[in-house]
């Protein structure tokens, strides 16, 4: 059901970034070809850009079988969505919005002043983006977390402006899911709109009649989202390309083969791309897991792309030669969810480097942080936790830096810009200084 890959002997912790190159050799991503996806996002886009809001009925109609004419949700679907929301889940999103609202807050960062000479002061002021756009996947999962996770940090880091969009369900009469409905409305969203896929994210980026332009687009989605947000960057602002989703786990003997299994089938039940790894020195623990898997597989209700996941070559049981090596692999391989299930779980985590999130030890399953941990679940993929983190506060929030220098604090330094100026040949740079100091040179 599961590959396995044998390291011991063959990959020595070097620089990082050949460790890199021969990590994704070894176990490299789904067949995630961004490029095949942007074949198809790309004219959708520009389709969108031209003709807007017809062309999105057009696209909704081809890919989720359901033409929409109003594609903004009503105030009437929203609130009968949240009145019709079963209790024991909405006290289970409460709680989930709570610890999520909790963490943002934390985040929060006052203005920072510095002043590196006297007078002459430098303050990093934190403005939050005026108006963004949330997706929300919603075709094989209705991912009315993702609500939570995209909302919650927005409305804590004080966007004014918020929009929502998912696909429409033919089931639903051509609205997103009830339950991402009822996550909007519990969260005072009333711009909602049921559009999914590249045309939604293009919608956003351009606007169409009916729908504002926004600044910046933040959400997971499958390789179509991803694709388009890649497309448009530029256009607007997007998050971490949060694409397929992934979870490597570090473990060793001490760590509970059915958890371990249990976990790995979490996120392959996400998508027939997800990539499922553990990472292990222990022969004993690979094998448990590997018999472990097809019994808990066969339980499973989407059994079929959870065996597609974990068969696929983006997934494997990986041996190593010892703790140190695998540590080195998990960092190289950069994963979105990484568990650290070993006896000295805390102290490794501190060595790792490269995670979209880490889950440390045997109590903090990714899937806690899929709803309830309080952090974030939109998370990098793709190896893009080398470079970029997941959706927090600071991703509504641009840093401004405000200047200002006092006419000494100008004068002491004027020298220096002037010379610098002609060293680059820009000497009306360096002119602009001076002139404010006719007479001295
Ligand atoms: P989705 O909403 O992302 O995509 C559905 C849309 O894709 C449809 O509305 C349709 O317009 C479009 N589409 C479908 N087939 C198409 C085709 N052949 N050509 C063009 N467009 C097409 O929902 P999904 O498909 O369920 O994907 C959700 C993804 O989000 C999964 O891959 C999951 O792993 C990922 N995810 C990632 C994170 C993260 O943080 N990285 C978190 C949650 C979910």
């Amino acid at each position: 059901m599961i590959r396995r890959v044998d390291l011991r002997g063959r990959v020595a912790a070097g620089e990082v970034s050949d460790l890199q190159a021969e990590v994704n050799a070894l176990v490299p991503r789904a067949v995630f070809d961004v490029e095949k996806a942007l074949d198809v996002a790309r004219p959708i886009c520009l389709d969108v850009r031209h003709r807007g809001l017809e062309a999105i009925r057009e696209y909704g109609e081809k890919f989720d079988h359901v033409r929409v004419e109003d594609l903004r949700v009503s105030a009437d679907a929203l609130k009968t969505a949240l009145e019709e929301l079963d209790p024991e889940v909405r006290n289970a999103f409460e709680e989930s919005i709570r610890r999520v609202r909790e963490v943002s807050r934390d985040e929060l960062t006052a203005d920072i002043t510095s002043e590196p000479a006297p007078g002459g002061r430098v303050t990093q002021r934190f403005v939050p983006i005026q108006r963004v756009g949330l997706y929300v996947p919603g075709g094989r999962a209705p991912l009315s977390s993702s609500v939570v996770m995209n909302v919650v940090p927005a409305q804590v880091a004080g966007v004014a402006s918020l929009a929502v969009a998912s696909p429409p369900q033919k089931e639903f009469g051509g609205l997103p899911h009830p339950t991402i409905l009822a996550m909007c409305a519990l969260l005072g969203i009333d711009e909602v709109y049921a559009m999914g896929g590249a045309q939604a994210i293009a919608g956003f980026a351009y606007g169409f009649a009916g729908c504002r332009k926004v600044n910046l687009i933040t959400g997971p989605g499958n390789i179509y989202v991803v694709a388009a947000k890649r497309f448009l960057l530029g256009e607007v602002g997007i998050d971490a390309e949060a694409g397929p989703t992934e979870i490597a786990i570090l473990a060793d003997e001490t760590a509970d083969p059915v958890h371990v299994a249990a976990d790995l089938i979490s996120q392959a039940e996400h998508d027939p791309m997800a990539a499922s790894v553990l990472v292990t020195p222990s022969e004993t623990l690979a094998a448990q897991v590997e018999t472990e898997l097809p019994v808990q597989v066969a339980k499973s209700r989407h059994r079929d792309r959870i065996t597609e996941a974990l068969s696929g070559q983006q997934s494997a049981v990986v041996l190593v030669d010892d703790l140190d090596q695998g540590t080195a692999f998990v960092d190289a391989y950069a994963a979105e969810h990484l568990e650290i299930q070993t006896e000295d779980a805390e102290e490794r985590a501190g060595l790792i480097t490269n995670a979209g999130a880490i889950f440390v030890g045997g109590w903090s399953p990714v899937s806690l942080g899929d709803y309830c941990a309080g952090s974030n679940h939109v998370l990098p993929t793709a190896g893009c936790a080398c470079h970029s983190s997941g959706l927090s506060v600071r991703s509504f929030l641009k840093a401004v830096h405000v200047v200002n220098y006092s006419r000494d604090a100008l004068q002491q330094v004027a020298g220096h810009v002037v010379a610098l100026a002609h060293a680059e040949d820009l000497p009306a740079h360096g002119a602009a200084v001076s002139v404010r100091f006719p007479g001295e040179q």
